[in-house]
């Protein structure tokens, strides 16, 4: 991980399993500091302003305050570290795993005081083996300190923490999908409400929150919310992983404060373009979002202010692409990857992103026709919200967002596209 100032949020560098190499650098401190004023944490962090760092953005005091306020009809609650990462261009949550463990479960464990849940899960897919294997001695030294034991005098019984390996599939991370799997079921997702925080695993109130979130977690209750908030630029609080790649020179994942301009990210820390290459745009967030383009490299990548540009920070994912990249070529990856991960109970879903990627594909390989942008148009209309979870709608955004940005590329003239 690369840092523009070593003093921000992960400063535990390849401490790896060892507890105690993890202590020396302050950690533990944010969880004493839980442990001392349990009542005081959500509060805490609706001070710092944390905001969920999966994509979504959503603000996290609400999240746990819904599962501190949910009632358990069998005494379970959970709380669920979610480190399925599978999408394309993002890989921040594998890095922090691998490098720095103590601090996602420090994370995880302040939010087990806060909710008295008795069912801690670290949620990790299989292919990332190098967070599987910094993780799973660190949990077993977890469970041996002296802190556990604290944990555990104050829930008032016993505390199971446990690594399990997720489907590896990409839609797996979706959060009820998180909860059909920790069922023993196919990672299907379903309609909410209920929302998992209501009732989530075997219907027991269920926190489920991004590896990045729980890892902002214990240095906010160790050095404070206005600590935090100050941290990051203008009226973003904290900091951000961004994982640059693409076609820049340096690519890698950036640990910057938020709010830092899409410009900083790829001209100053990420080198500038390679050598010879224009800049085009970028897909943001993964492949799911709208493109920002050259009139946005201005833009404070924190979570209002990518909004306000109609696009999504999302996990944080900057895929930069340079004039002579086919636009309709990434899109059709892009989408051919959602068709390839639908789950399949969605007939919209299954149906659509088969027939989007299919089209895309003639268009791309200069066979399409003018009814097959007429199709591919009308699906644009007709597919949002048609499916149980997010995933459709991602593969229409992005789609959508290039026919409005690069109509061109499409063969459509200027103004006619969606
Ligand atoms: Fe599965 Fe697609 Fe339906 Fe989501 S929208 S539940 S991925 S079929």
């Amino acid at each position: 991980m690369n840092q523009a100032n070593q003093n921000l949020l992960h400063p535990s560098r390849r401490v790896g399993a060892d507890l105690a190499a993890w202590r020396k650098v302050g950690g533990g401190k944010g969880l004493l500091a839980a442990l001392a004023d349990p009542e005081n944490i959500i509060a805490t962090l609706q001070e710092a302003n944390l905001c969920g760092m999966g994509g979504a953005g959503f603000p996290t005091w609400r999240k746990w305050e819904a599962a501190v306020a949910a009632k358990s009809k069998n005494g379970d609650k959970y709380v669920v570290c979610n480190a399925n990462e599978d999408e394309p261009g993002t890989f921040k949550d594998r890095v922090l795993l691998a490098e720095t463990p103590h601090q996602v479960i420090e994370g995880v464990l302040v939010a087990a005081v806060a909710c008295r849940a008795n069912k801690a899960v670290l949620y990790v897919n299989p292919h990332q083996t190098e967070s599987i294997a910094s993780l799973t001695p660190a949990i077993e030294e977890w469970k041996k300190s002296d802190l556990f034991i604290r944990i555990e005098n104050y829930l008032g019984k016993p505390l199971d923490l446990q690594l399990v390996k997720t489907s590896g599939r990409y839609i797996g991370g979706e959060e009820t999908a998180v909860i059909s799997w920790l069922e023993g079921n196919f990672p299907f997702p379903r309609r909410k409400p209920p929302f998992p925080a209501e009732s989530g695993v075997f219907g027991a109130p269920t926190l489920i929150n991004n590896t990045e979130t729980f890892a902002n977690i214990p240095q906010i209750l160790a050095n404070g919310a206005e600590w935090y908030r100050n941290l990051g630029l203008g009226d973003a609080a904290g900091t951000k992983l961004y994982s640059l790649s693409g076609d820049v020179l340096n690519p890698g994942l950036y640990e910057l404060p938020m709010g830092t301009t899409l410009h900083e990210l790829i001209y100053v820390h990420g080198g500038g373009m390679l050598e010879g290459r224009t800049f085009k745009a970028v897909f943001t967030g993964g492949p799911s979002n709208t493109l920002l383009t050259a009139k946005d490299l201005d833009v404070p990548l924190d979570f209002v202010s990518v909004r306000e540009r109609k696009s999504s920070l999302g996990t944080g994912a900057m895929i930069v692409i340079s004039e002579g990249t086919s636009v309709v070529r990434k899109v059709s990856e892009y989408v051919e990857f959602f068709a390839a991960n639908s789950c399949g109970q969605c007939p919209p879903c299954k149906g659509g992103t088969f027939q989007l990627s299919r089209l895309l594909n003639r268009v791309d390989t200069g066979i399409g026709t003018s009814d097959d942008l007429q199709a591919l148009q009308s699906l644009c209309k007709l597919l949002p919200h048609s499916g149980r979870c997010g995933l459709i709608d991602g593969a229409v955004t992005v789609l959508q967002s290039s026919l409005r940005t690069f109509p061109e590329e499409y063969g459509l003239p200027d103004g006619q596209e969606q």
